[in-house]
């Protein structure tokens, strides 16, 4: 039990409490700085308790597209938590969810029609290689492999780790995936001069994996486009195409990753319009609800779907979670997409875009900057320096640096990234750039 009392009568105590009880996600307490006490968003800006403001130029883990607090939004969340907050999803449905699932089909290519829902991106990944195996089952020849990518990362749950274990992030779990063929990835960046050497080496390294493997391959998951928690890692779109050429020469299946490139951030409302690919399977989260509520779905090609069916409940797919479905997050998510509309979003996506290219022009030219990369809203560089990778220092002084100049900017260690939410006007992303070329010449000396 506590022994500080539980009256939280001013921020300090809020923050004593904090340290006390909460453990925050990837986050090494015994050297982190407090936490920042938020207090309320607006558009593109949050408030913490003192009244300082932070733009928040990573969409608060990805999230967030239309702004904090959309009143659109947060209107249509008020009216369903009135009218229905959540019921069981087996047996029973309700018209969010309905509403819902037929618009992402209706937005989505081809046969992407049939929608299940779960909690959040690392459930949506569970869903779909177990949708895979089963499906392989279901056909009367069972097949186990599953490829993946080096840098890939899909959640933290025990499936959506092993998928991602090439990422290094797991290092304390070895025990508990199981395990998965990683490929290269063919990372790319502007002036690239060696992109297709790289992307024929991988696709030649798969067909002599599938020349061995490919009746035992399940399934192959990528994230399309871009490797978030990887580095903000770009590939191109010809390369998906190769790749999705080859895999369907065999019949495996492929999974798109869209829980971060989804709902526009990569200038389509989907990195498989961007790049023209239909996956077989994809999983979508983060920005589905706008940002406000978890919730995820992953969707497949009806075919899949009907090798489910039968007399027997042994062809059913065994998953579901408490809030399958949640009325009020299904009814974020449905307003999130009349955002799209309402406030003309795809207009903003292109200008983002543009403006990003702008400012990476110049930045690319400074040095020990490496690497300047744009898809879509998702603008990054690499730092060079000796301890790349995730932890390395220059993240962690970046990151302050930016915090007291009111940006929430977080480094994937020496890679500087930016993902604003769509309503950031260009004055607050020249302010950002602004401050990120004052930040270069402090740390590059
Ligand atoms: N897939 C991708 C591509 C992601 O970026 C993330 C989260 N950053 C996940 C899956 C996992 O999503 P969640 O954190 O909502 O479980």
């Amino acid at each position: 039990m506590s022994e500080i009392h539980t009256h939280l009568s001013s921020d300090d105590e809020v923050i004593a409490l904090d340290r006390r009880h909460v453990w925050h996600p990837f986050t090494q307490a015994q050297t982190a700085p407090d936490p920042i006490e938020i207090v309320s968003g607006k558009g593109a800006v949050l408030t913490d308790a003192e009244g300082r403001e932070y733009l928040d130029l990573i969409a608060s883990w990805w999230v967030n597209i239309h702004g904090h607090a959309h009143p659109h939004i947060a209107a249509a969340i008020a009216e369903q938590a009135a009218r229905l907050e959540q019921v069981i999803f087996a047996g029973f449905t309700h018209r969010p969810a309905v509403e819902l699932a037929s618009a992402l089909a209706e937005r989505l290519p081809e046969d992407l029609d049939r929608v299940f829902f779960s909690d959040d991106g690392s459930t949506a990944v569970e869903v779909a290689l177990k949708m895979a195996t089963q499906y392989w089952i279901n056909k009367g020849t069972p097949r186990r492999r599953f490829i993946a990518f080096e840098g890939g990362y899909h959640g933290d749950t025990a499936g959506a780790m092993s998928v991602g274990s090439a990422s290094g992030f797991f290092d304390a779990f070895q025990n508990m995936m199981f395990s998965i063929d990683a490929l290269p990835y063919p990372e790319t960046w502007d002036g690239d001069s060696e992109v297709e050497e790289k992307e024929a080496a991988v696709l030649h390294a798969l067909d002599a994996y599938l020349s061995e493997h490919a009746s035992d391959t399940a399934a192959l998951i990528i994230e399309p486009l871009v490797q978030g928690a990887g580095g903000m890692r770009m590939c191109r779109p010809q390369f998906l195409r190769q790749l999705a050429a080859r895999l369907k020469q065999d019949g495996v299946l492929l999974i798109f990753d869209e829980v971060m490139t989804g709902f526009g951030r990569t200038g389509k409302l989907f990195a498989c319009h961007s790049a023209d690919v239909t996956p077989d399977i994809i999983c979508l989260s983060k920005g589905l609800s706008g940002g406000f509520l978890p919730i995820s779905v992953t969707v497949c090609r009806e075919r899949l779907y009907q090798e489910f069916l039968g007399e027997t409940f042994a062809r059913a797919l065994a998953h579901g979670h408490s809030f399958t479905a949640n009325p009020i997050a299904c009814a974020a998510a449905n307003a999130s997409l009349e955002v799209f509309e309402l406030d003309n979003t795809f207009d903003k996506l292109a200008a983002i875009e543009t403006l990003h290219r702008q400012r990476l022009q110049a930045i690319a030219g400074m040095p020990g900057v490496n690497h300047c990369r744009v898809t879509g809203t998702i603008a990054a560089f690499d730092l060079v320096v000796e301890d790349a990778g995730y932890t390395s220092a220059v993240g962690q002084k970046l990151k302050a640096y930016f915090h007291d100049k009111g940006l929430l900017i977080r480094p994937l260690g020496n890679v500087v990234y930016l993902i604003p939410p769509y309503c950031t006007s260009e004055q607050q992303l020249h302010y950002a750039y602004d401050e990120i070329e004052q930040a270069l010449r402090m740390v590059t000396g």
